[in-house]
């Protein structure tokens, strides 16, 4: 089965989804950290709310990222597209076993 606009778009659109709910996450986690190093100023708080801070940030920006390439590129939606993959695992499998007869 080919990879159609239509598989691209419902690729596209669910990532969209799926990364903003975990964007919304990661940006919790940032605000948790930040809360940590702004609120208390013990150098334990800041341990513990800098490396939260920054595993928010850098995960909230791979998400956005994410989201661009789902938009963006044809090669990554195909990889990542539910309706293809199937078949292309199949033959996969059936190509490695022949490889081991
Ligand atoms: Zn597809």
């Amino acid at each position: 089965m080919s990879h159609t606009l239509f598989h691209h778009l419902c690729v596209a659109l669910r990532t969209l989804v799926l990364k903003l709910i975990l964007i919304a996450l990661w940006l919790l986690v940032f605000l948790v950290g930040f809360f940590f190093w702004h609120e208390f100023q013990s150098p334990f708080n800041f341990a513990l709310g800098l490396p939260l801070m920054l595993l928010g940030a850098t995960m909230g920006i791979a998400s956005f990222w994410e989201i661009f390439v789902s938009l963006f590129s044809w090669r990554w939606s195909r990889e990542h597209c539910p309706f293809c993959s199937q078949p292309e695992e199949i033959k996969d499998i059936l190509s490695t076993q022949d490889g081991f007869k």
